[in-house]
């Protein structure tokens, strides 16, 4: 039988990318499926902050194992914005191309290449464990946008050593490299070794 964890996320870009990390041992469901619907504020100072808040949240309503994650894109040139409020950054009714066209504008004032980082913030919890993990993916911000897999800001983002947006790269191949993948690699590798133990 497959360990079911319930990922705290209505994104299914998050879903898909998750579900393909964990494999065929773990049952992902996420929040989509939940009937119960459930709102969680993410007013943390850090992506660790949210994501502890959005798993402890969805942890003590449905009270079985959770994961959850905290992820954005921070540009050097903008001193790290848009950060913690990637998936607003252009407000409230914001959605992936209002974000995208802000960041054009904002970076039209600077000279190329946009350097610039996606993080993630992971953390798995039940009633005995908690564990945190946190990866990053390092690039630059394109001009134009490229491509069609992926989601949020991925048409405009090339990781270093590539020449393809991750928006171009086949998903299996964002998922070698991904902030995602390193976060929740290391957070499946921990939640295998403390169940052998
Ligand atoms: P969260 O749901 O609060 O973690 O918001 C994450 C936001 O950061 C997304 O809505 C995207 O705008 C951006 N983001 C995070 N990870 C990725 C990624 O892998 N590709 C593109 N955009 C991402």
């Amino acid at each position: 039988m497959p360990f079911k964890i319930l990922f705290a996320t209505n994104n299914k870009g998050k879903l898909g990318e998750v579900r393909a990390i964990f494999g065929s041992e773990f049952e992902i469901i996420s929040l989509l499926e939940c009937e119960e619907k459930i709102n969680v504020i993410e007013d943390g100072n850090s992506f660790e902050e949210n994501a502890f808040k959005k798993a402890k949240t969805v942890f003590d309503k449905f009270k079985i194992p959770v994961i959850a994650d905290d992820s954005g894109l921070c540009v050097d040139q903008l001193n790290g914005q848009p950060g913690i409020y990637s998936s607003r950054f252009a407000g409230e009714d914001s959605d992936d191309e209002k974000n995208i066209v802000k960041l054009f504008e904002l970076l039209k004032n600077f000279p190329e290449p946009h350097y610039a980082k996606f993080i993630c913030s992971a953390v798995y919890l039940d009633e005995n464990l908690l564990i945190k993990k946190n990866g990053e993916m390092r690039g630059r911000i394109i001009n134009e946008k490229r491509g069609f897999n992926g989601f949020g800001y991925d048409p405009v983002f090339i990781a270093d050593n590539y020449s393809l947006t991750n928006a171009e790269l086949p998903p299996e191949e964002k998922n070698k490299i991904s902030h995602r993948a390193k976060a929740f690699g290391s957070l499946k590798n921990s939640l295998l070794n403390s169940r052998k133990a």
